[in-house]
């Protein structure tokens, strides 16, 4: 694979990603096929570093070793181990059976999410190098976390992109129940592994659902976007006065309605199948603690503005709902809005809603989901704690 002049800044500064645009040409066609090892030349014919090879996608090599050592698949199976037991025992994680134990680009494996539940590891690939890889990674997934039983979750929209096929199922011993109980903290939450969002929960939530239950008690608690309720239950757990969950998937809100059941009791929870957009500006509720959890609303960087406003929108109505004192968690979890620009959201919406609200916290993933450095697009998950 040998890059055009002058693109090769990006791997020079270890970045993973070699985009089809920097590509000149394939060094061997013989050898260089889908998810096969390429080797990353500059124009001058220096070799920059070996990576997985993806004919088919914007992304057209996933690079994992830099330097001119050529490394094997034992490379995979080691960074997979130290992924493993980097985070057994971490206190930045506590105490939870859940968790994200391999985080692609963040733990040196780009197009490889491993999330486990209890006794099942959940397995995802996106990318042809690792779809290429299934047998070995999943040998090498067994044996370090001697998990019962592992499951592959299908990433569609990944293997459109790269041009493979899609497969879910399982990997190892029994085929698991596609519904799990985890326990993390004190909380327990029943999953769905199989028809469940991402690999069926929001691992990517804990350490603010941990602030949830910290901040909760006594107040009237507004979930929008509840999903199965991850935030509810927190509250509860919290010693919340009263939950309202809002969610527009009727099986979400099934499951919240399980996942708060069986949370310690609060005086009053309801439950509304509905648009949160739409919700926020209609309700007269007063709240002491909201939190607002959409879907990623910019999918593409030309969504930006557009995002912008409907983040500033429901953010705006949710404040004129909250009580003096309320705290206010809001999120993101589109790439293209950036830290900086949520903040901007929240003063624009603070500002028009005649609300004034402190920003006491920045929020985001917690340590299972790590972000590397060299990969600042690892980044996805941002979020404000604002009080009014
Ligand atoms: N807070 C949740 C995760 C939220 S993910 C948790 O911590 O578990 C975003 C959720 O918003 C998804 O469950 C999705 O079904 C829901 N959703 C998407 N569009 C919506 C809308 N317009 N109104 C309400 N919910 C919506």
């Amino acid at each position: 694979m040998i890059l055009l002049p002058a693109r090769d800044r990006s791997a020079r500064r270890r970045h993973p990603w070699v985009l089809s645009g920097a590509v000149a040409r394939v060094l061997d066609a013989e050898r260089e096929c889908a998810g096969e090892w390429a080797r990353v030349v500059s124009a001058e014919g220096e070799t920059l570093g070996y990576g997985h090879y993806s004919p088919a996608s914007q992304i057209r090599v996933r690079i994992l070793a830099f330097g001119k050592e050529a490394p094997d698949d034992g490379l995979l199976i080691e960074r997979l181990q130290e992924s493993v037991a980097r985070r057994a025992g971490d206190p930045l994680i506590g105490e939870t059976d859940a968790l994200r134990l391999v985080n692609s680009e963040g733990d040196g494996l780009p197009g490889l999410i491993v999330d486990r539940y209890g006794d099942v590891v959940v397995m995802k690939l996106g990318s042809a190098g690792m779809s290429a890889r299934r047998a070995l990674l999943t040998r090498a997934l067994r044996e370090a976390t001697s998990a019962a039983s592992g499951f592959e979750r299908a990433d569609t929209a990944a293997a459109r992109r790269e041009g493979v096929a899609v497969h879910q199922g399982s990997l190892w011993g029994a085929e698991p129940e596609p519904r799990v109980s985890i326990r993390e903290r004190t909380r327990r939450y029943t999953v769905d592994l199989v028809h469940g969002q991402k690999t069926g929960f929001y691992l990517d939530q804990r350490d603010s659902r941990d602030l949830v239950a910290r901040l909760a008690a006594g107040r009237r608690v507004l979930d929008l976007f509840a999903y199965t309720g991850g935030f509810a239950v927190a509250a509860a757990h919290g010693g919340a006065a009263a939950l309202t969950l809002v969610e527009s998937s009727a099986e979400a809100l099934a499951l919240a309605r399980e996942n708060v059941a069986a949370a310690p009791g609060v005086p009053e929870a309801a439950f509304f199948e509905a648009d949160a957009f739409r919700f926020v500006r209609q309700d007269t509720g007063r709240y002491d603690l909201i939190v607002i959890d959409p879907p990623p609303l910019a999918r593409r960087a030309g969504d930006v503005q557009r995002a912008a406003r409907a983040h500033k929108d429901v953010l705006l109505f949710a404040l004129r709902r909250a009580a003096p004192g309320a705290f206010v968690l809001t999120f993101s979890c589109s790439h293209s809005i950036d830290a900086k620009l949520l903040r901007q959201v929240a003063f624009a919406a603070s500002l028009d809603a005649a609300v004034p609200v402190q920003v006491v916290r920045e929020l985001g993933a917690p340590a299972d989901h790590p972000v590397s450095l060299d990969h600042p697009e690892g980044v996805y998950l941002k979020g404000l704690l604002l009080r009014v």
